[in-house]
């Protein structure tokens, strides 16, 4: 299986999970089987328990999971199926956790956020993205991995860190990661220092970018002399960065991106054209 993790930084409700369900709805029309983990960083077990005029409605899923809308947004894009365990929080990490200690699986040992949490993290992300979740019943080729938050937030830190060292588990070639930044408009400016910083916060803890998409809260398109500027200063190829501006539908997202090359970036990135495609929709 080949990972994209999509992380966030600056603020939280940019697009992320567009982002996200585009990516893999591109990957999809190459032929590829994707399926898609949102990860939510809090303490309830579910979404099912919080107020949706602060979150958003819940989402019900076919085995009646309550979750996140992202998970809503997943299924439709890349016509899948998902499950309840397609949603992992950290209340469930640690319920899981707390459970095998309780059983005393740790034999004895102190258990801690690194090893155990981490994990813990790792082996249910390696499960579940192997789980069919449309009618071929067969194993997905791509799974995209949305951690909600931002990057550097305690609620989010034992998370990064484990995929820190899942692309040490699943290998280079089998991993990349898309992380999502604001890049604010001031009087017809393009900033990047926001987009600066969060890509340093997130190289401090392990996690190099593969892309970095701009998110522009307006409808001017990214600029090329901001494109520059920040392939120059966090470190990346100018075709690593694509830019989100705003745009009349959310469906038009994945267009935006094909646009700027995402596609063969990633089959480059990930080696994805050497793997046994079926059908090809493009
Ligand atoms: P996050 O995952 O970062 O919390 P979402 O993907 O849920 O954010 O998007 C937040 C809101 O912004 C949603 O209502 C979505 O429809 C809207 N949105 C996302 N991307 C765009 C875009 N490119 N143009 C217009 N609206 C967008």
């Amino acid at each position: 299986t080949k990972y994209i993790l999509v992380s966030g930084g600056v603020v939280s409700g940019i697009g992320k999970g567009i982002i996200a369900s585009s990516t893999g709805l591109l990957l999809k029309t190459t032929g590829l089987k994707v399926t898609a983990i949102k990860i939510d960083p809090y303490m309830n077990i579910d979404a099912g328990t919080m107020r949706p005029t602060e979150h958003g409605e819940v989402y019900v899923l076919n085995d009646g999971g309550e979750v996140d809308l992202d998970l809503g947004n997943y299924e439709r894009y890349l016509d899948v199926t998902l499950s309840r365990d397609n949603n992992i929080t950290t209340g469930k990490i640690y319920r899981e956790v707390i459970e095998k200690e309780r059983r005393g699986d740790y034999l004895g040992k102190t258990v801690q956020i690194i090893p155990h949490v981490t994990n813990a993290i790792q082996d249910w992300i390696d499960r579940v993205s192997k789980i069919p979740v449309d009618d071929t019943d067969e194993e997905p080729d791509v799974c995209i991995v949305e951690l909600g938050g931002t990057v550097g937030d305690i609620e989010s830190a034992p998370f990064v860190e484990a995929m820190r060292q899942f692309q040490f588990r699943v290998g280079h070639e089998n991993f990349a990661l898309i992380h999502v930044s604001l890049v604010p408009d001031m009087h017809g400016e393009q900033k990047t220092k926001p987009t600066q910083t969060t890509v340093h916060a997130l190289r401090g803890l392990g996690l190099l970018p593969d892309l970095i998409a701009c998110r522009l809260l307006s409808h001017e398109p990214l600029e090329i002399a901001t494109r520059e500027k920040i392939s120059l200063f966090c470190h990346v190829a100018k075709e690593q960065v694509v830019g989100v501006h705003d745009l009349s539908s959310v469906y038009h997202v994945p267009l935006l991106l094909r646009s700027q090359g995402l596609i063969g970036y990633l089959q480059k990135r990930l080696n994805l054209t050497g793997l046994n495609i079926s059908k090809p929709m493009i």
